[in-house]
C-alpha cells in the first residue's frame, strides 16, 4: 500500500519568509503535532552545515517547527551527531559552536542544541534490527531517549551514497560513532603519506595494532585493520583517509539498517520533513559555493515513511533536472538504500503525493 507524502511547492524567488511559512504549512498538512504530548522532549534532527557550506537548511526557516512543538506542549531541541572525520563537527564543543555560528541559537530559534552522541561521539544505545549485515545497531542516546523525533533533511547528492535524504539523516546522522564506523567498515582507511608526520599518535589508538611507522609515514595493514576508524579521529592533521567511493551499495545497506534501528526504536513517534531546495551535487558536510546548486527550489516534503519521502525527493529532483540525479551528480545509484530499508519493513518506495 502506498505511503502518503505531502508536498508544499517552493518556487525560485520565494522570499525566505514565504519558505518559512510553507515549512509550517507542510507540518500542519501532515498533522505532525499529533506526535507530541505535553512535556515531551522532541528532537528536531537537522544538519548544522559544515564550515564553509552555504546550502544547509537555514534555522530561521525552521522556527515554525519549534513554535508548533511548543504549541503542542513539547520541548524542542536541535540535534545531530559528531562526525568521524576531523573537522568542525567532530566533537560536541566544536559542533555546538559551529551550530551557533550558523544561527541555531536558543535566542534566535527558541530551541537549544544538544549533540546526540555525547562529547566525542562514543555514546550509544544498542537496538536490535536483525538485518542482513547487523543483528543490532548503535544509535545516538539523545535520539533513543527523546519522546518524539522529526528528521528534517536536506535533499542532496552524495559522493558515497549517491543521495542524502531521510534515510541518510537517520542512518548516518543518528548512528553512534561505532555505528558510523561499522557502516564505513566496508571501506578501509589509508594513510596519505605526504601528509603524515610519522608522529605515531594513531598507533596508540589502533585496537588491533594494524598501524606501523614505515620510513617517513604510518602504514595500515588492511588485513589486520577492522575498520574501526579510531585512527581517523586520532590523527589531528587528517592524514588518515577513507576511500569513500568504494563499496557504496554495502555501505548504503548498512546505513538502511542503522536507520531501521532508529525508526523501530521510535515506532509511531517519528516523522520526516525534507527540503528539496538548494540541492547540491554534494552533501552539507562539504564546503560549497552557491553555484554548486543543481536544483534551487522545488518543495518541502513531509511523510511518516522515510523510504517514501526519499523516493519522492529523488523523483522531484529528477523532474526539475529533466533527468536522474545520477546523470548530473555523482554517478552512484542511491536505490540500494531505499530497497534495503523497504526490505527491513520501515517504508515503501510506493507513495501518493498530496500537494498542499
Ligand atoms: S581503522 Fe581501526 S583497526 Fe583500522 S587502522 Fe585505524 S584504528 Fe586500526
Ligand atoms: S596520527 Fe596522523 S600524522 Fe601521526 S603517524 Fe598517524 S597518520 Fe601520521
Amino acid at each position: 500500500m502506498p505511503s502518503t507524502v505531502w508536498m508544499v511547492p517552493i518556487v525560485e524567488g520565494d522570499a525566505p519568509d514565504a519558505v518559512r511559512r510553507k515549512a509550517g504549512v507542510a507540518w500542519d498538512a501532515a498533522g505532525l503535532s499529533r506526535l507530541i504530548r505535553p512535556a515531551d522532549l522532541v528532537a528536531l534532527k537537522v544538519h548544522f552545515g559544515e564550515e564553509g557550506n552555504h546550502n544547509f537548511v537555514r534555522p530561521h526557516l525552521l522556527v515554525p517547527l519549534v513554535e508548533r512543538v511548543k504549541a503542542a506542549g513539547g520541548k524542542p531541541f536541535w540535534t545531530d551527531t559528531n562526525t568521524l572525520y576531523v573537522g568542525a563537527r567532530s566533537n560536541a564543543v566544536d559542533h555546538i559552536a559551529l551550530a551557533h555560528a550558523h544561527g541555531f541559537t536558543l535566542e534566535d530559534t527558541g530551541a537549544p542544541v544538544i549533540i546526540a552522541d555525547g562529547l566525542t561521539g562514543r555514546e550509544e544505545i544498542r537496538v536490535r534490527v536483525d538485518g542482513r549485515h547487523s543483528a543490532e545497531v548503535g544509535i545516538a542516546p539523545a535520539a533513543a531517549a527523546c519522546n518524539a523525533l522529526v528528521a528534517v533533511s536536506h535533499a542532496t547528492g552524495h559522493v558515497v551514497t549517491g543521495f542524502g535524504g531521510a534515510l541518510k539523516n537517520l542512518g548516518m546522522g543518528l548512528s553512534s560513532r561505532k555505528g558510523k564506523l561499522y557502516q564505513h567498515s566496508v571501506v578501509k582507511p589509508k594513510v596519505h603519506a605526504a601528509s603524515c608526520t610519522a608522529c605515531g599518535t594513531c598507533l596508540a589508538w589502533c585496537p588491533v595494532h594494524a598501524i606501523s611507522i614505515v620510513g617517513d609515514s604510518a602504514l595500515i595493514d588492511p588485513k589486520t585493520c577492522i575498520g574501526c576508524g579510531e585512527c581517523l579521529t586520532a590523527c589531528r592533521i587528517g592524514a588518515v583517509r577513507f576511500q569513500w567511493r568504494m563499496a557504496s551499495a554495502g555501505l548504503q545497506e548498512r546505513m538502511a539498517e542503522q536507520a531501521a534501528g532508529v525508526v523501530r526504536h521510535l515506532s509511531g513517534r517519528i516523522a520526516f520533513m525534507t527540503f528539496v531546495t538548494d540541492v547540491g551535487k554534494d552533501c552539507d558536510c562539504m564546503a560549497s559555493r552557491p553555484r554548486d546548486v543543481l536544483v534551487k527550489a522545488a518543495g518541502i516534503l513531509v511523510s511518516y515513511d522515510p523510504v517514501a519521502i526519499d523516493q519522492a525527493a529523488l523523483d522531484l529532483v529528477a523532474s526539475h533536472l529533466g533527468r536522474p540525479l545520477t546523470e548530473v551528480g555523482h554517478a552512484i545509484d542511491p536505490t540500494p538504500q531505499l530497497d534495503a530499508a523497504a526490505a527491513l519493513g520501515i517504508g515503501s518506495r510506493d507513495y501518493d503525493l498530496v500537494r498542499t
